[in-house]
């Protein structure tokens, strides 16, 4: 069918029953321009390096037109908001271009912030620039450190002013307007699941999920109540395995509602996302979370396992019973120990693998905790330990990772100095050389992470015009495990200005 010359025929917030997605257009921008564009991702989708740079590239991922015989499309979803059920969300700022095939693997171009969609409900459909700058970078450094995500393939300014109610002076600020297109296999949710289950449609429930496995899991082939399970198996075990990479890097998401959990376990919708500076696991980046904090870093596991719960309730009337699906529940937490053991223990240089070690694990976190300690530098010095060292010769090597000297009191320096022979202990235990065990350990221990501060100073220049900044750290992120001498200025400590500064979610 011809699509309405006026998007605002069919983008009108709405109700929608019976289906899970809704035909849209996206609102064309006034003046759109590139930013910045991933060539990874142009290639990886089929496009040349040159293609970036053409005006079509321009106009079809600001909006500005529609690729020939395609039909975008915003998703109807629902969910679990901070462990409340939210009814119908949906795309709301979302709009589906296409679906791309190149090289055996199937990928979904989505634009944010190109206009409203009947998902937008009160809000405008529109992003701003500095919520997508942190999306675009976090998204492609999140890949670069191995852990599952969405890919950003361009950042470009629609011309446009977005209105937020960030105020200054008490005026209503407007800020730039801005458009990042993702990519990723899918974007389908578990509330897209829970959608169908709550309105107790199981005719489009059973399409959904028959539809999801033929198209993005065509490796399973049970049939018939088997294949719901060994579906809801895989979803299971690979977001324990996305859980597991976050808790490495020290990423918080912020915002683990069922509506942002991707049945392809990678990590979608970044938002108020922050990485751990001081090892905390009671902080969260956002801020509409403070008082009970649900979604702060070491309640992530858990989390992830109550979304897993809201997913298995939303199947269950394709499989009628409870004991399998549980089953694959309680799994998750034994799982989850001993891959976050093993992960830690990677963490640590670990390559023999002993029971005892969650020992030394438990009693290093601990200590992390006690003082402000940088988790990123603390991981990436300790590989510079060798098996000769003494514990005041260990300790010196990690030393910059403490953000206040003075907090090292004598039962704190004795502590450590306790655990460090202990950790010497283990490591001589090790048959890999020092050198060894350094090149190990440095490609589980980034060197550069996308601190919250570093998002925040490159927002500033962009907001300026001035995108060399984010030029620097795309590139400086692309090999996060890599010396990298250029920009040694970014291994370093949160400056104290940045203390409490966290980050946006629109
Ligand atoms: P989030 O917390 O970012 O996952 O968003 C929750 C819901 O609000 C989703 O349905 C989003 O599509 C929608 N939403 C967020 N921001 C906007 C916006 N600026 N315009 C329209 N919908 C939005
Ligand atoms: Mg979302
Ligand atoms: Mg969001």
């Amino acid at each position: 069918t011809e699509l309405p010359a006026d998007p605002s025929e069919i983008n009108e917030p709405r109700q929608v029953k019976q289906a899970c997605y809704s035909y849209v257009l996206p609102k064309k921008p006034s003046n759109p321009s590139l930013i910045h564009a991933s060539v990874d991702v142009a290639n990886a989708i089929g496009l040349s390096d040159e293609a970036l740079l053409s005006r079509d590239f321009l106009n079809v991922f600001s909006g500005n037109s529609i690729y020939p015989e395609t039909k975008p499309y915003a998703l109807c979803y629902a969910g679990h908001q901070f462990g409340n059920w939210a009814g119908q969300l949906g795309d709301g700022r979302a709009i589906n271009l296409t679906e791309v095939i190149h090289e055996n693997k199937e990928y979904t171009l989505q634009l944010k912030g190109a206009g409203p969609t009947p998902y937008s409900r009160t809000a405008d459909g529109f992003a701003v620039l500095r919520s997508s700058v942190r999306e675009y970078l976090c998204a492609e450094a999140m890949h670069y450190l191995g852990v599952p995500t969405t890919r950003s393939l361009s950042l470009m300014l629609s011309g446009d002013q977005v209105l937020r109610d960030v105020l200054y002076n008490g005026n209503p600020a407007y800020e730039k307007g801005a458009i990042v297109c993702r990519v990723a296999p899918s974007f389908i949710r578990f509330g897209s699941f829970e959608l169908f289950a709550s309105q107790k449609d199981y005719v489009n429930l059973k399409l959904l999920a028959d539809f999801t496995i033929k198209n993005h899991f065509p490796h399973i082939k049970e049939e018939g109540v088997e294949k719901y399970l060994a579906f809801f198996k895989e979803v299971t075990q690979t977001t324990l395995k996305m859980i597991v990479e976050w808790q490495r890097v020290g990423f918080v998401h912020g915002v683990m509602n069922t509506d942002n959990m991707s049945i392809h376990g990678i990590t979608i919708d970044y938002g108020p996302y922050g990485w751990l500076e001081d090892y905390n696991p009671s902080w969260t980046p956002n801020t509409t979370d403070n008082q009970h904090k649900r979604y702060r870093f070491g309640n992530q596991p858990e989390i992830a396992l109550w979304n897993l719960y809201q997913l298995a309730n939303a199947l269950y009337p394709l499989i009628n019973d409870a004991k399998p699906l549980e089953a694959i529940l309680e799994a998750y937490s034994t799982n989850y120990e001993k891959e976050y053991l093993t992960m830690m223990q990677n963490k640590l240089g670990f390559q023999i693998k002993k029971e005892q070690d969650i020992v030394v694990i438990q009693s290093l976190t601990l200590l992390l905790e006690r003082v402000e300690t940088d988790m990123t530098i603390f991981f990436r010095n300790l590989s510079n330990v060798t098996k000769a060292d003494s514990a005041a010769t260990a300790f010196d090597l990690i030393k910059d990772a403490f953000y206040n000297e003075k907090d090292l009191d004598e039962t704190i320096l004795a502590d450590w100095y306790t655990w460090f022979e202990n950790y010497s202990i283990r490591i001589n235990e090790e048959i890999v050389s020092d050198s060894e065990r350094n090149e190990q350990m440095n490609t589980v221990n980034p060197k550069y992470v996308l601190r919250n501060y570093m998002a925040q100073l490159c927002i500033d220049e962009a907001d300026k015009g001035d995108y060399s900044l984010l030029k620097e750290l795309y590139e400086m992120l692309k090999n996060p495990y890599d010396e990298q001498p250029n920009v040694q200025k970014w291994f370093a400590k949160r400056p104290d200005w940045a203390r409490d500064k966290v980050g946006c979610s629109m």
